[in-house]
């Protein structure tokens, strides 16, 4: 089986090329390098199952060529995350609803099953508004801010893909499937782009304050990038989750202020924490989540999947990876990211 990965020398995608190669098939990537890294994807070079397009999911004609020649789609091109939706909202909105729509017409054209990656973030509020609700399943209300507030610009633009997947399953019949993927992190995640767990080591590592944003009391649920992509494998080859929405995470949740604290234990770190007011991170009027936590019945029944791996191994192989990179024996030392964390 050929599969097309758009984002593919992304975080998650890097680790799916890598097991779909190890299963044997073939991977075509097209990603335009803008949050990926040609380095993900290096090793492979020279080998005839991998092919690295570097091109842009907006551009109809790159992405033709590269849906064509594939039997499957697994779109993860996208302007990731609410720091940089802060930062570049149009490039936000354009890449991830114009790049969906794009992968979603060229594959009803060339009839190609394909799975859309989505979001945690689209539930927005929801477990504020309803305090009584344990967890977020895929059926349940959303509560999203209102439009001035960019941050929920990311929410929406993610929302619309899946208003197009569905709509496009329902009238032309496209087996298409989405995942709402719960924080996912791992060995191989950047620091740059405002995520939590890199953010942290990396300054653990070097023994600066772990800035931990708002009273730190928030929760957050972790998913080892591992699971996140054989829950992906496991529905792509189910014809029962074709024209469903999946929320792929791990539903154990821990305060923002104990996996700082955790960090530092792993790192063995005299780094401070110390705690950041929202407003002075992203602009005043800043709205975030209390909670997050995903109820992943519906994947459990349909695929039979558990997430294996616990926060701790998830901190012990992104610290393994960044201690190494650190020391100059693995991936290029990361720059000092500024202090933006997704939290
Ligand atoms: P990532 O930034 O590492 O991967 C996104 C990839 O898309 C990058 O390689 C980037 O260069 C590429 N890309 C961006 N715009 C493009 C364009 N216009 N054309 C071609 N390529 C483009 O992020 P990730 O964490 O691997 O995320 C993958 C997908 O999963 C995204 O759709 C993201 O919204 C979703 N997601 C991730 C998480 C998470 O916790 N990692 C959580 C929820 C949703």
């Amino acid at each position: 089986m050929r599969y097309l990965i758009t984002g593919g020398a992304g975080f998650i995608g890097s680790h799916l090329t890598k097991c779909l190669l190890d299963d044997g098939h073939e991977v075509h990537v097209l990603d335009n390098l803008s949050t990926g890294r040609r380095d993900n994807v290096q090793q492979w070079t020279g080998d005839d199952a991998f092919t690295l397009t570097i091109g842009n999911v907006l551009n109809e004609h790159t992405l033709e060529q590269c849906v064509e020649s594939c039997d499957r789609i697994v779109h993860l091109a996208a302007a990731v995350g609410v720091k940089r939706v802060m930062e570049k909202p149009v490039e936000t909105i354009q890449t991830n609803v114009g790049g969906t729509e794009n992968v979603l017409q060229m594959a009803r054209y060339h009839d190609k099953k394909t799975l859309l990656a989505s979001t945690s973030e689209i539930y927005g509020k929801a477990m504020q508004t309803n305090p009584s609700l344990d967890a977020l399943s895929e059926d349940g209300d959303w509560t999203l801010g209102t439009t001035s507030k960019r941050r929920w610009a990311y929410a929406c633009s993610k929302a619309m893909d899946e208003f197009l997947a569905q709509a496009y399953y329902d009238e032309y019949d496209l087996p298409v499937i989405c995942v709402r993927f719960f924080n996912t992190v791992g060995p191989g995640q950047s620091s740059r782009y405002g995520m939590v767990i890199p953010n942290f080591v990396e300054r653990a590592l070097e023994e600066r304050p772990i800035q931990v944003y708002g009273d730190g009391t928030q929760t957050r649920c972790f998913t080892h990038v591992h699971d996140a992509v054989r829950a992906v494998r496991r529905l792509l080859n189910e014809p029962a989750a074709e024209g469903e929405v999946f929320n792929v995470g791990r539903p154990e949740e821990v305060s923002i202020n104990r996996l700082a604290e955790r960090v530092k234990n792993r790192v063995g770190s005299s780094s401070t924490i110390t705690h950041v007011p929202y407003d002075e991170v992203y602009g005043p009027g800043f709205e975030d989540m209390r909670r997050r936590t995903p109820d992943i019945t519906k994947l459990q029944d349909t695929v039979d999947f558990a997430p294996s791996h616990s926060l701790e191994d998830i901190l012990r192989d992104v610290v393994a990876e960044m201690n190494v990179a650190s020391d100059g024996g693995g991936q290029e030392k990361q720059k000092p990211s500024d202090p933006a964390l997704e939290q």
